[in-house]
This record gives C-alpha cells, structure tokens and sequence, in this order.
C-alpha cells in the first residue's frame, strides 16, 4: 500500500454521530409509541367508567323515579279519594280527612302535613289540621292550572314557605269535579324535606345529587343545598328541557346551583316531572384516576430510567469514540505528514520487497508501479554504487539495514533509467526492530541528488577550467582573506614575486620579507598596501604601481589591481584577490624615457635660451651696418636688411615659444585645488583689450568644478584657446565665442567654440604638434607652438585635448578632458 492519505473512516460502529442519532430516534419513537398507547389505554378506562358512571346515574334515575312515581300514586289515590268525597259535600269530606289522619297511612305520617280543600271561588272550604282563617288560595299555581284544565291527573307545585307555618311545603292537587265541571280543589301540603330525605335513601356519595325537576325544569326537591333550591330553574340549555326530547337520558355537564362536573341521568315521570340523578365525575373517576395516575408513573419511571440508561452509553460510545477519532485523526496525520514529505520513505522487507511507501518515493524512483514495489525481489531494479559500478541486491542500503539492523547514513546510490541515464540518490536507512530485538525491515529515506550532483560536476568543471586559466596567466593572481594572509596563488605570482607558493601562503602585507616601496622610493607602510585598502573600503583599488626590493638589490615594479570579494552592501569584504604584472622593464623605459625627455627639455631650454643671444646679436650687427651705410645703402640693400631683422625677430619668438614649451611642468606653480571658472575669468581679463578691440562676444556657461592643476598652466591653456577663437576670423567677422564646461561621466569636458575660419578635415592631425601652422604670418600672425603647449599642459593633467570642425568656414570647437576628482572636504584643507 502506498502512503495515499485518506480522511478517518466514519464506520457503522455504535461509536459515530449518526449511528448514535439514529439509536437515539428509534428508541424516542418506541418511547413515544409506547406513551401514545398509554394515554389512549388510559384514557379508554377513564371512557369506560364515565360509561359505567352513566349506566349507574340511568340506574338510579329509574330506581327514584320508580320512588317519585309510588309516592305520587299514592298521592294521587288519597286525591281522587279526597275529590269523589268532596264532590259529595263538606261533610264527606271531612269524614275522608278523619278517616286519612285516623288510618295508619304511611304517607300522611311522614310527608303529609294536611290534606285540605278549596272552593271554586278559591277560598280555603276545609283543612284537615282544622280551623284556619277563609284564606284565598285561588292565586295558587296548583289552583290556577287545574281550573284551567281540571282533567289533570295531579299537579305538584313548587315548594313554598308557608305564610303562616314557616315551613316548607309543597302542594300536590287534583280538580274537583261536579258533574263534569270545575267545583275548586283537594290538595295535600306535603314536606320536601321529608320527601328529599326519602330520596337521599338511595345511595349516594356526598358530591352526588338526586333531584326532581317540574316539567318546566324547576327544582322541586333536591338532596344537596335542598332548601335553596326549592322553586329555583335549573339551566336551560339541559337536554331534558329541550322540546322534543327523549323520555331518559345522560348528559355531562357542571352543576347549575354548584358548578360541579357530574354525570347526569334523567328520567320523565308520567306526570311531566323528570328526576334527574348526577353521579359527580370526578369522584366516579377518581379510582381509575388513581390506578392510572399509578400506571403513569411506573412507566414514566421505566422511561427514565431507559432514558438515562441511553444517555449513558450515548456518553460512553461518544468518549471512546473521542479517543478512537484521535486515534484515527493522529493516523491521518502521520499518513498526510509522510504524503507531504518532500523526502521519499519506504518500507523495505529483508527480501528487498517494499510494504509500504510514500508519494515522494515513487515520485524519486523512476520505475513503475509493479517494479518500483519489488524493489530487488523480481525484475531488478537497476542500482549502482556512487562510481557507477552496479550494486547487487544484498547491498542495497534498505536491505543491508534490513537483514543487519545497522542503520546507514548519506549512501550514494544511481539507479539507471530506462534511457541509461543514472538518477543518484542519497539515501539513509533505519532498522525497523522486532520484540525480540531483531531487525525485520527498515525504513528508508531516499532523495534525490541528480541535480545536485550534476550541479556539482559542472562546478567542478567550471573550477577546472579556472583554475587552468589562472594557473596559465602571465598575472601573479592571489588571494588574501580577511586578515590579510595570502591563501592562494598562481604560477606567474610565485614567477613573478620569486617566491615559492609555500612562502607565500600565510604571508599578510605586513611580513617585513616584503619590502614593498612607493615609485618614489618611499617605504609602503602596510595600511597603505592595495589589499589591505580593499579589504578596508570594500573598493577596488586599479593600477597601483609598487616596487619590491629584492635580495640582489634589485626592484621588482609591479602594477597591482585589486577587487573585494563578498563586500556587498558594506559589508566587510571576505577576501581580496590581486592580480599584478611585472612591470620592471616597463618602469625602467618609462624611467629611461622621461630621463631622455628631461635631457631633451634642457636641451631644448638651453638651445633656446642660449641661441636668443647670438641672435640678438646677428640682428643688431645687421641694423648697425645698415646705419653706417647710410645714404650709400641701396633701396634694394635697405630692403635685404629688412627681411634679415624681420627673420631674426620672427626667430626670437619661435625661441621664445620654445623657451616656454619646454619650461612647462618644470616652473611654475604647483598643483592645487583651484577653482576652474575663477581661471577662466582671469584669461577673459587678460584677453579684454582684444575683446573689446574685435567685438567679439564671448558667452560662458556651464558647471566649472575646482580641479587639483596647476594654476598658470591652467591659465595659458585658456588663454591659448580663447585667444585662438578671437583670432582667427575673417577680417568684419565679429568672434562669437561660446567656453562651456560640462561633467561627462569621470571627467570634466571643457569647449570652446567659435564662428571662425574653421579647419579642413585633414589638416586637423598638425594643429597640436610644435610650429605646426596652417596659415602664414602675414594673414594671422603666430609661432605654431601654441597648441602644442595646450596638449602639454593638458596631458600633463591626464587629460585629452581635440578639435571638432566640419571644414573651412564652418568654424571650430576645440575640446579637452581633464579627470573629475572630488576636492577634499574644506575643513580638512
Ligand atoms: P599660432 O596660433 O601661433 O599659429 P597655434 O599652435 O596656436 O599657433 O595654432 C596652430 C595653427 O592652428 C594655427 O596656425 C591656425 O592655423 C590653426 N588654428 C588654431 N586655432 C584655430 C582656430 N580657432 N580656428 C582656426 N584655425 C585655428
């Protein structure tokens, strides 16, 4: 398998989000399930016994209305009885009432007050308690009803509380007919409350109710609150009221007189009176309420206990399946880590099969995916040593550490491509250790060093072919480091310095066997030494010219050039290397040289110099003879004469010009920082008189530095070139002059242009050589030394002087360079 990184897998074990999730929904929905199957079953024995609790109150209502209905009949025997006697005369009836009181008649005894009897007028005719005032009773219900319909079997009217008596009672009457016709009434006063406790006989609970309603829903006796509710209406809205409606019946609905939730059961009596009895519901429910509020708790018991009992191995799953994901997580980090790894790493076996690599590895070696897996276990791989020689197998580093168990470091292995190019690698190997201590494989690391070691071969190709150009020199080259010691040498250094590479290695500028002197025989002083400025500065130092005295008393010279190695940005330089030739024989021609040219300038000062006086002597003999000839001299002698003064004359100038020429760089004043438009206003000055004389108009710009030269050579340079532009003009031609100065990169250009004849082309090789002239006297007079002596001062000042014309007429512009150097800080002059 190879090291491909894939993210943690998320399996189907308890441990794992959704896994989790979905044992957590599934024992919710059995949870909830099992509650909504509860409910139901508990809410279908609470249906039942509100049943139960109907078919009781129907039972009941029909037991007391059996009751009512007894007691009415025998109310209504006693009537009919008391009517056919009162139909008769007072007299029967009053026999009747005796007869009633006397009889041992149950009814009378407990309910019945007194049996009594009103005309049909409405007055009290007769009352079987006896005596009584001739009350009018005709504004009674009772009474009232049954004159409107004396057919009625019995009417009961609604408790009262007698006038007299204070007690309640409650009429129950019958019309008394003669001969068909209304003749007044017999009625019974009757005891609710005895009546009521009657009815209370049937068994009842406290929040129980038994009552007796009038047709119209008027209480008429009532077991609970009795006495308040005689003669009150009970809600209208009660279904027995309702027209139309059924003869028995259930309903539930709070108490009109006690808002209490009853079961109600109603049953209509022959007579129109209902009697409804209500079982109070909760009291009815309170059993089962009682075993289901049991059953509820013991489930919702067990539901927590399931609940927690989840939870728990929720958070027990979910810890140890924490420490499995950051098993898994460190794993899939390890796994990415070695995909990242720039190195290649492998798995070796000891049979050189590979049981495990990364990206890298089968990116770094070059074989397929099958060969690169057997490593040398099949096809073999294509290995060589780090000589190209090739390896066999056993001496693979993975394998060799494998089968040994020593670890190997930084082996330098090829592997040959199939074009036969050798992809080399560095490669280490680690022992992979079993328990018992022994190796069963190893780790590999391998890079790859192909560029590297290309990089290497052609670097040290490219130091070869250094090293033969600098060996093969006719530079001394050497390199000091950054104390100063030499640390390396070439051939030509050793030739040149004749000393031997061992003497010199190690040597710094300050190893008194130098003896290195200045070009004017002063002694170098080891800071002022080129290398020892270099490694100083960071700056190179060119041309720097160095003479070594040598044991046979002779000067080796040597021109030295110096450059920093590794001082950029300021930083101090880590070595210098100097490169220098031999210049002996160079310096002893310069030194011949100059000694010649000096000999030839005195000679030429002497010659000059000596011969103005023999001149001057030819010249005044001649004017001395032509004055004694006097009148005697011939116009023709007097002219010869002429031309003899004049050439003797024009003679003494060309001396003169040369007696300057050769005086230049030898008096004068020294060199010194001067400022180079300071001078070119004291040539203007000196030149003012031909200025004002010609017109000319001279223009002078530009940036004029301070120059280190010497000032009265500077002068006579100026002088020269100015007073060259003013004269040689065409005669009406007014001299514009333009003297400009401008830096041009390591010098100072100066110019001076003019309008004037100009110069052909090839004339312009003359101009600057000694009594080179292009014109004759009598145009432009002149001794042709002129610009020789420019060229003298300015190279004398290491600069360059030249003339640019484009040819006759079109004027000319004479140039001269002269180095820029930077003027010493003021204070420090
Ligand atoms: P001189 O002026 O004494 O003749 P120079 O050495 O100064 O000698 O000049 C040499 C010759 O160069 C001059 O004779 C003249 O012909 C030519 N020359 C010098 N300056 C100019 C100039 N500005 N324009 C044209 N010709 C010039």
């Amino acid at each position: 398998m190879d090291g491909r990184a894939t993210a943690p897998m998320r399996g189907f074990r308890f441990g794992g989000d959704r896994t989790r999730a979905a044992i957590i929904a599934v024992v919710a929905v059995f949870i909830g399930l099992y509650w909504l199957n509860l409910l139901h079953e508990l809410g279908k024995s609470e249906a039942e016994v509100v049943d139960a609790t109907r078919r009781r109150a129907s039972l009941t209502a029909h037991a007391a209305a059996e009751a009512v209905e007894n007691t009415l009949n025998r109310f209504r025997i006693t009537l009919t009885t008391a009517a056919i006697a009162a139909a008769q005369g007072p007299d029967a009836l009053r026999l009747y009432g005796a007869a009633m009181s006397a009889a041992d008649n149950e009814a009378a005894d407990e309910l019945v007050y007194q049996l009594f009897r009103v005309d049909a007028d409405g007055y009290l005719a007769y009352n079987s308690q006896g005596g009584g005032a001739r009350n009018f009773l005709g504004d009674r219900d009772y009474f009232r009803r049954l004159a409107e319909r004396p057919d009625l079997p019995l009417v009961v009217s609604p408790p009262v509380l007698g006038r007299v008596s204070q007690k309640w009672n409650l009429q129950v009457a019958k019309a008394v007919r003669v001969d068909g016709k209304f003749a007044g009434v017999v009625a019974v006063s009757v005891n609710p409350d005895a009546w009521t406790a009657r009815l209370g006989r049937f068994e009842m609970n406290e929040a129980d109710v038994l009552t007796l309603f009038s047709a119209d829903g008027i209480y008429l006796l009532r077991t609970r609150d009795t006495q308040q509710s005689y003669g009150r209406q009970v809600a209208s809205d009660r279904p027995f009221l309702q027209p139309g409606s059924e003869d028995t019946g259930t309903y539930i609905e709070p108490g009109t007189r006690d808002g209490v939730v009853r079961v109600y059961a109603w049953k209509r009596l022959s007579t129109g009176l209902v009697i409804a009895t209500g079982l109070a519901l909760d009291d009815a429910l309170a059993p089962i309420r009682a075993i289901n509020r049991q059953t509820m708790e013991r489930a919702a018991g067990a539901t927590a206990v399931l609940v927690l009992a989840l939870l728990a191995i929720v958070a027990v799953s979910r810890q140890s399946d924490r420490a499995s994901r950051a098993v898994a997580e460190k794993e899939y980090q390890q796994r990415v880590t070695l995909s990242a790894m720039a190195e290649g790493l492998a798995v070796v076996q000891p049979t050189g099969e590979i049981s495990f690599h990364n990206h890298s590895f089968a990116r770094i070696i070059p074989y397929g995916d099958d060969r690169l897996r057997r490593n040398g276990a099949g096809p073999a791989w294509d290995v060589v040593d780090s000589d190209a020689r090739p390896l066999p197998l056993e001496r693979y580093p993975g394998v060799l550490c494998a089968r040994t168990g020593h670890p190997l470091d930084n082996v330098t292995i090829g592997l040959r491509v199939d074009g036969g190019d050798i992809r080399w690698l560095n490669v280490n190997a680690r022992p992979l250790l079993g328990r018992d201590g022994r190796p069963h494989a190893a780790i590999v690391t391998a890079t790859d060093t192909t560029s590297q070691r290309q990089a290497e071969r052609a670097l040290k190709a490219s130091e070869e072919r250094y090293r033969t150009m600098v060996e093969s020199l006719m530079e001394g080259i050497m390199v000091q480091g950054a104390d100063g010691a030499i640390v390396a040498c070439n051939p030509a250094a050793e030739r040149i310095l004749r000393v031997e590479r061992r003497d010199l290695l190690g040597r710094d500028a300050a190893d008194p066997r130098w003896r290195a002197i200045h070009p004017d025989g002063s002694e170098v002083r080891p800071d002022d030494h080129p290398v020892m400025v270099s490694l100083r500065t960071g700056e190179r130092r060119d041309g720097v010219v160095m003479g070594l005295r040598r044991d046979d008393g002779g000067v080796t010279w040597i021109e030295v050039n110096t450059a920093p190695l590794g001082g950029a940005g300021g930083a101090t330089p880590e070595a210098v290397v100097s490169s220098f030739l031999d210049i002996t024989r160079r310096k002893e021609f310069e030194d011949e040289l100059s000694r010649s040219n000096a000999e030839l300038e005195q000679f030429a000062y002497a010659v000059s110099h000596d011969l103005r006086e023999p001149l001057r002597m030819v010249a005044s003999y001649i004017q001395l003879l032509e004055r004694r000839l006097g009148d005697a001299a011939t116009d023709d002698i007097r002219e010869f004469v002429g031309y003899a003064v004049d050439g003797a004359k024009r003679m003494d100038r060309m001396l003169v010009a040369l007696l300057e020429y050769s005086r230049i760089g030898r008096r004068g004043l020294p060199m010194d920082w001067i400022d180079s438009r300071q001078v070119m206003e004291e040539a203007l000055l000196f030149l003012s008189p031909v200025i004002q004389q010609t017109g000319a108009q001279v223009r002078v710009d530009g940036d004029w530095p301070r120059l280190y030269a010497s000032p009265d050579e500077l002068e006579r340079l100026f002088q020269n070139l100015l007073g060259n532009a003013l004269k040689y003009h065409d005669d009406g031609v007014t001299p514009q002059i333009r003297v400009s100065c401008a830096r041009d990169g390591g010098v100072w250009r100066f110019a001076f242009a003019d309008n004037g004849i100009g110069i052909a082309p090839d004339q312009i090789g003359r101009l600057f050589k000694v009594f080179q002239r292009l014109h004759g006297n009598n145009r432009y007079e002149g001794s042709g030394v002129g610009l020789a002596l420019c060229r003298r001062i300015v190279q004398r000042h290491d600069g360059r002087i030249w003339v640019e014309s484009d040819g006759p007429g079109a004027g000319s512009t004479f140039l001269f360079t002269l180095p820029a150097q930077s003027p010493p800080a003021e204070t420090s002059a």
